[in-house]
């Protein structure tokens, strides 16, 4: 066991629960659905996976770059939807790269690109392989005679600072960490920390408009490119660093959520922030007026939406629902449990904070005086619901590891939706979710929280539980997000607010988005990738 990476798994060989706390998971899980014990696979050994052989050859000016022994092959394999942490788990790897390229330049990454199309090869971009919508799996079909795991990660440099427009040049494959500890001694931030943060890059959050941890204001990646670099098969585009600019539609946007399909991202200029210095954060709690859980939830939502609209921008707006609160320690399971916080690099924020929890008062939260914690370093400030909640959000793709390995279905889906359809739309994906988890699984939960909140509307995100049998849990699975994808698309939701679209939202993108843009989509990538050799299958058909 060492600390590099899990080939099937979220984080390092050493990062994830022993095998003692892994049988705890499974045993409280199996008697909180009340099923016999759950049975828990060992995971899987690199020494027993079977590959395809490798059907491409590097040529020798790239040789040093490539690799195709198993663990690079099959470590490159997928992203981390649970699907494929459950082929990973089983030790099936149908579709591994032939190659994985590690490029130290942009001058390589471009000779990888021409590679690819002189072999009639796919060329897949890889940056952190966190992506959960098949993004990164090298389904390209036999049209292709091999495919080309591009990973990013050895351009991974903070190569200059300007202090005075606040704004960082950086390399595409950095990750989260590398980035924060690099920009930490002058006191900046770039201050995006998806729940992936610790095992994904700057260049796959731009490809994927990541999502961050903060409820408002600058929810994507989007308004922190200042500029980017993007090598293509036809040439570098690279975009002037403006703070704004309304010259034509901007390059960047064609770029931002390209999912690799366009060309790599290799730098970008990133908008910083002054690391905050002053925090505040407290808990609400909504009780249910009928007592059902989805009646506290859209309480607590109403009183989200005055929050939203009022001016106050709260870094964090979580609202749970009451299993939700539960199950992650920041509630009892009677009340949906609102965390919120406030964070600046300037000014203190009791007044914003009182006024929020006045809002929330007002709409029939309970917030008892003195439940605000506050701080004026850099050490973030947490009441205990918050800290319960965030411990519990960091361990969880490590448990999933767990339930893949003990057939527990363990899925998460998300969207958006406008103020004005927002109640029907949690009732109906709600009840719609939970008959087919009862149809399909027999028993299981749904729950809801809000990741991102807007002044017309909020990003809701589901978690399914269910208890399945090893070998249907992939089936099952399918049959479950297949029936929420509908009902998320039927009431004028999206089909994701910041998981991206990669191959698995395909069915529900290609009718989400307007014909003719699909057409000038195509018409772009034709333009910029020829050969069409960029991520195939994703965003657009092959
Ligand atoms: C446990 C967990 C938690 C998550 N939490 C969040 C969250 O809070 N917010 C959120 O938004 N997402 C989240 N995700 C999804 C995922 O982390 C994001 O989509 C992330 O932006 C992917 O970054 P990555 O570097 O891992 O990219 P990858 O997974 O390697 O790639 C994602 C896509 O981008 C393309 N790509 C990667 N790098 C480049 C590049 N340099 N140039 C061009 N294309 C490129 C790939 O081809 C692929 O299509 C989570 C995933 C997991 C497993």
């Amino acid at each position: 066991m060492s600390n590099r990476r899990s080939f099937w798994g979220w984080g390092t060989e050493v990062s994830g629960p022993t095998e003692e706390q892994s049988v705890a998971i499974a045993k409280t899980i199996a008697q909180r659905f009340g099923v016999d014990d759950l049975e828990l696979r060992p995971p899987p050994r690199i020494t027993d996976v079977e590959l395809r052989a490798a059907r491409l050859t590097p040529p020798d000016s790239l040789a040093a770059r490539c690799a195709s022994d198993p663990l690079e092959r099959a470590g490159h394999t997928y992203g981390k939807s649970y699907r494929d942490v459950v082929r990973g788990a089983r030790g099936e790897f149908e579709n591994p790269p032939d190659v994985v390229a590690f490029p130290e330049s942009e001058d390589e990454v471009a000779a990888l690109l021409d590679w690819a199309g002189d072999a009639g090869a796919a060329a897949i971009p890889y940056g952190g392989g966190s992506s959960v919508v098949g993004g990164v799996e090298a389904d390209v079909g036999d049209t292709y005679t091999g495919a080309i795991c591009i990973d990013l990660s050895r351009l991974d440099a903070v190569l200059e600072i300007d202090r005075a427009s606040r704004a960082a040049r950086i390399q595409a494959g950095i990750f989260g960490p590398a980035l924060e500890t690099a920009l930490r001694p002058l006191g900046l931030t770039l201050r995006h920390f998806p729940q992936s943060f610790e095992f994904s890059t700057l260049g796959g959050w731009i490809a994927t408009r990541s999502g961050g941890h903060y409820a408002t204001l600058h929810t994507h990646i989007d308004d922190f490119v200042e500029s980017m670099r993007v090598v293509t098969p036809t040439g570098v585009v690279e975009s002037r660093r403006l703070p704004g600019s309304g010259a034509g539609p901007s390059p960047d946007r064609l770029f931002l959520g390209s999912e690799g399909i366009l060309g790599i991202i290799t730098e970008a200029w990133m908008r910083l922030q002054d690391r905050p210095t002053f925090r505040a954060s407290a808990s609400v709690r909504f009780a249910a007026a009928s007592g059902s859980d989805d009646d506290a939830f859209a309480r607590g939502a109403r009183a989200v939406r005055v929050l939203a609209q009022s001016g106050l921008f709260p870094a964090n707006c979580r609202l749970l629902d009451p299993l939700e609160a539960a199950t992650s320690g920041a509630g009892n399971g009677d009340d949906a449990v609102l965390v919120l916080g406030f964070e600046s690099a300037d000014h203190p924020l009791d007044t914003k904070m009182a006024r929020a929890l006045e809002l929330c008062r007002d709409a029939g939260g309970i917030a008892p005086d003195g439940t605000v914690a506050t701080r004026t370093d850099t050490a973030p400030a947490r009441d205990e619901a918050a800290r319960a909640w965030r411990n519990a959000f960091l361990r969880a793709p490590y448990a999933r590891d767990v339930l893949a390995r003990a057939a527990v279905i363990s899925e998460t889906f998300e969207s958006a939706v406008t103020w004005d359809r927002f109640e029907s739309f949690h009732a109906d994906v709600m009840q719609a979710t939970r008959d087919a988890v009862k149809r399909i699984c027999g028993a299981g939960s749904v729950t809801c929280r809000f990741t991102h909140v807007y002044p017309d509307g909020a990003a809701p995100y589901f978690t399914v539980l269910a208890p399945s049998r090893h070998g249907s849990e992939l089936s099952q699975w399918a049959e479950i997000k297949s029936a929420a994808s509908e009902v998320l698309l039927a009431h004028g939701g999206t089909i994701t607010h910041h998981h991206a679209v990669g191959r698995d939202h395909r069915p529900w993108y290609d009718r989400q988005r307007p014909d003719v843009f699909a057409r000038a989509l195509g018409a772009a990538k034709a333009e910029l990738d020829p050969r069409w050799v960029m991520n195939p299958g994703v965003l657009i058909p092959n």
